[in-house]
């Protein structure tokens, strides 16, 4: 059966109301990186001036015939809200997780619909009207935590993931990633439908039409008095290098003094995860930053990070002279 579908502008429509929350995204990419076989997710950009694509409807109706596949973010910079949260599971007993969390969701009036994954799922709850992120976040940790479920982060290799991931966005910010609803997984070559409908575009749409959808004022009640553990609201923002190295003023940057993930050595160059990828939950294979081992001020993002993207990334932003 080909994977290719048609979706109606009204049903295109649909979606971007649901879902699109701000015009930056990342695309899979079609094929698989030779060296790890796996799909990577870049930004798209424009090949005469280097700008980024911005996402509009036809974007979103290539996505969900199948032509493309794309990752969307969860937070609006310009208002720090979310029209989405997702939640992520992907280790041993991760649907166990995701069913719990969608009952006890439910218990609150809060319909969660329930997604297929390559391994494990994603619990997506739709919001009535747009929220603040920080405000998605205290309630979905309260719950977990709560359920006694661990939450990736802080320490823990293994837990749910919860996009949003931040609770604000700095100027230049993304956030993190995650795919786009009912496209197709590159890697697995298959859709990903959800569980609560058939499996065709109309009928999962008429579905997440149907669910009960959280407002503003109810998430207010949910969280009243609660906020988020300190442990999850901030990334290490320390630009200084660790030691100076004999011979530079100690001031320069150095990508090792901010990368925590895993070196390989790898012909000239280490391999690791790329801070950019990972922060928009890409690069979970941990090898798209290539540095080079001699002169660790040459590296390069394989799915085409820009320098400006990793040093915002570890929260180093490149800082140009001002000019007079
Ligand atoms: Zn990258």
């Amino acid at each position: 059966m080909s994977l290719l579908l048609k979706a109606s502008p009204e049903l295109v429509k649909n979606y971007v109301r649901m879902f699109v929350n701000r015009r930056a995204y990342t695309v899979q990419s079609m094929k698989p990186r030779p060296e790890s076989g796996r799909h990577y997710y870049y930004r798209p950009t424009e090949k005469v001036t280097g700008e980024p694509v911005l996402l509009n409807d036809e974007t979103i109706r290539k996505h969900l015939e199948g032509k493309i596949t794309i990752a969307h973010y969860a937070i609006n910079p310009a208002t720090q809200r979310c029209k989405w949260v997702a939640i992520d599971a992907d280790y041993k007993d991760a649907m166990e997780d995701l069913l719990k969390l969608q009952y006890h969701l439910g218990q609150d009036g809060v319909e969660a619909a329930l997604e297929m994954s390559k391994r494990g799922g994603h619990l997506w709850i739709i919001l009535a009207q747009p929220v603040l992120a920080r405000e998605c976040r205290i309630y979905i940790h309260d719950l977990a935590l709560r359920l006694g479920m661990r939450i990736k982060g802080a320490g823990l290799a293994e837990g749910i993931e919860v996009f949003p991931k931040h609770d604000e966005l700095k100027a230049g910010e993304f956030g993190n990633a995650i795919r786009a609803p009912l496209g197709i997984h590159r890697g697995a070559k298959r859709r990903y439908w959800f569980y609560g409908a058939d499996y065709t575009l109309e009928k999962q749409m008429d579905y997440l039409e149907r669910l009960r959808k959280v407002t503003e004022d109810e998430l207010h009640q949910f969280i009243d008095g609660k906020s988020i553990s300190d442990e999850f609201t901030g990334r290490r923002r320390n630009c200084e290098p660790m030691q100076a190295r004999v011979g530079s003023n100690g001031r320069e940057f150095r990508i090792l003094d901010h990368i925590s993930s895993k070196l390989r050595k790898v012909g000239r160059n280490y391999m690791t995860q790329c801070p950019s990828c990972s922060e928009a939950g890409h690069d979970r294979g941990g090898d798209n930053l290539s540095i080079r081992i001699d002169d660790p001020r040459f590296y390069k993002c394989w799915a085409g990070c820009t320098k400006k993207m990793i040093r915002d990334a570890v929260g180093c932003p490149i800082r140009y002279p001002h000019s007079a």
